[in-house]
């Protein structure tokens, strides 16, 4: 089963593997592989690697993409949040100083 929840996408990936198929007179068993792809996640510290059937590769793919693109947006929202709160002390700190005369802890 393909991974429904998004926390599952979040920190997997999509990768590509040369397999046998187990077939007896399979050209696979004369070195022509067939290429299957897995979506590999870790969650609990536990591998997990599931199938990917071809017809939901390029959905699944897309999903780890929307995913990619939700935590860089996360990121830069965070790094901005940071940068506002570095600046708003900043003033509050040059406010007190003309103020009161000196800058205090806090
Ligand atoms: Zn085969």
């Amino acid at each position: 089963m393909l991974p429904k929840k998004n926390d599952l996408i979040t920190n997997g990936g999509v990768y590509r593997q040369m397999v046998r198929c187990g077939k007896a007179n399979c050209r696979c068993t004369k070195g022509q592989m067939h290429e299957a792809h897995y979506f590999i996640t870790r969650r609990y510290g536990r591998q997990r690697k599931l199938y990917i059937p071809k017809a939901k590769l390029e959905e699944v793919l897309e999903a780890v993409r929307e995913s990619r693109r939700y935590r860089a947006n996360n990121r830069n929202l965070m790094r901005r949040s940071i940068e506002l709160l570095r600046i708003s002390r900043e003033q509050l700190r040059q406010f007190k100083e003309q103020n009161f005369g000196h800058p205090e802890e806090f």
